[in-house]
């Protein structure tokens, strides 16, 4: 079931007209703009919890340090105000030669696992363009986390706008986030707009492509103008619509759109009971489990907390994914089990609010 839209207190949980009745009124966390609170009592409360972690020391300084990158830049006369990534690279070629040298690595200091930026130190600019696109992600994702933790459907909005801006902005590099899309409009209950998004992408999907971190190359007319296609039915058969072969290899990070896929004929099949909708439910998970084996399923059978995939459960190769900018196998399959574990994150927040949805999945995936 998708969030109510509504807004309420992220401690105490009373909503807004409840607590007109108690003379008490809404505000909204200063450096999140997600969370809300009805007092200083319930925010200190919150904060010390869990809001601290994922506000402070994750958000505003993953936004902190993009925004000292992007300053930086800007001073040296670097406008990142681009439609794209490539566009960008074609106007600032020293930036780009700088990454290109680095081989597209972060430049860490591997001891503490910071950036030179974060100890105040500037290597090269290539490293500090790489620190703002990174930082940029990182936000985006933790203004997500924040949101669905909270089960706040307005900050889920709020997120779901800085993913589309930031995968526009950032093509090709941060497109991958595209896969994490879908989810965020299901539980929004905007399964039309899932739809619509996903089949625009499976449709402008070269076929049977490995995934490469980074993406580049695959799509040779960047940059894309739109993310989503039009009023589209959600009723039809994706397969067939876009010709889609059962023994057809499907592109890594797509797994989760025929998750996604599967709870948007689900969520038809429970409001309308057509047989058809539930057949392609199954059509849909049959054709992530064939391909990806249980790597879904093991994850949703741990525990929503339980740390499920360390780097080496993902085998890269196996599932068509290769590295691309990161030249070590370790950073590729580290890259695979991160992804996967965000989108059983999200997914597992959905699941709480839709009990007999879990174990249809696991069912048949
Ligand atoms: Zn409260
Ligand atoms: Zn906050």
């Amino acid at each position: 079931m998708s969030f109510e839209d509504k807004r309420f207190c992220f401690s105490c949980k009373l909503d807004a007209e409840q607590l007109m009745k108690k003379n008490k009124k809404l505000k909204t966390c200063s450096t999140c703009k997600i969370a809300q609170y009805c007092g200083q009592e319930c925010q200190r409360r919150d904060f010390k919890g869990n809001h601290k972690r994922i506000c402070i020391d994750g958000f505003k300084h993953m936004r902190d340090l993009g925004e000292e990158a992007k300053n930086i830049l800007e001073e040296k006369g670097h406008d990142l105000g681009r439609s794209s990534l490539q566009e960008f690279f074609d106007d600032n070629d020293a930036v780009f030669q700088c990454i290109k040298k680095s081989n597209y690595e972060y430049i860490a200091d591997h001891a503490n696992g910071n950036l030179p930026l974060e100890r105040g130190e500037i290597v090269d600019l290539g490293q500090v363009f790489w620190t703002y696109l990174n930082c940029k992600n990182c936000s985006v994702k933790c203004m997500g986390i924040i949101a669905r933790q909270g089960e706040s459907y307005h900050g889920l909005q709020k997120a779901l706008e800085a993913y589309l801006e930031t995968i526009m902005v950032l093509q090709p590099n941060k497109m991958y986030l595209r896969a994490l899309v879908p989810l965020l409009l299901i539980q929004l209950g905007r399964d039309d707009e899932a739809y619509n998004f996903i089949k625009f992408w499976l449709k402008n999907t070269p076929k049977e492509q490995d995934y490469i971190t980074g993406e580049d190359g695959l799509f040779p007319d960047l940059p894309f103008k739109e993310h989503t296609m039009k009023d589209q039915d959600k009723n039809e058969d994706i397969f067939k619509v876009l010709d889609i072969r059962m023994d057809e290899k499907p592109y890594f990070i797509y797994i989760t759109f025929y998750v996604c896929l599967a709870i948007i004929k689900k969520n038809i099949y429970d409001a309308t009971k057509d047989e058809t909708q539930k057949s392609l439910f199954i059509k849909c998970l049959f054709y992530a489990k064939k391909h990806f084996g249980d790597i879904m399923k093991r994850g949703l059978q741990f525990p929503p907390d339980y740390p499920r995939f360390t780097p080496h459960y993902i085998p890269a190769a196996k599932y068509g994914l290769k590295g691309g900018l990161m030249s070590n196998q370790l950073g590729v399959e580290s890259f695979g089990g991160d992804f996967l574990n965000n989108f059983i994150d999200d997914l597992n927040f959905y699941l709480a609010r839709a009990p007999g949805l879990r174990q249809a999945l696991i069912n048949y995936l």
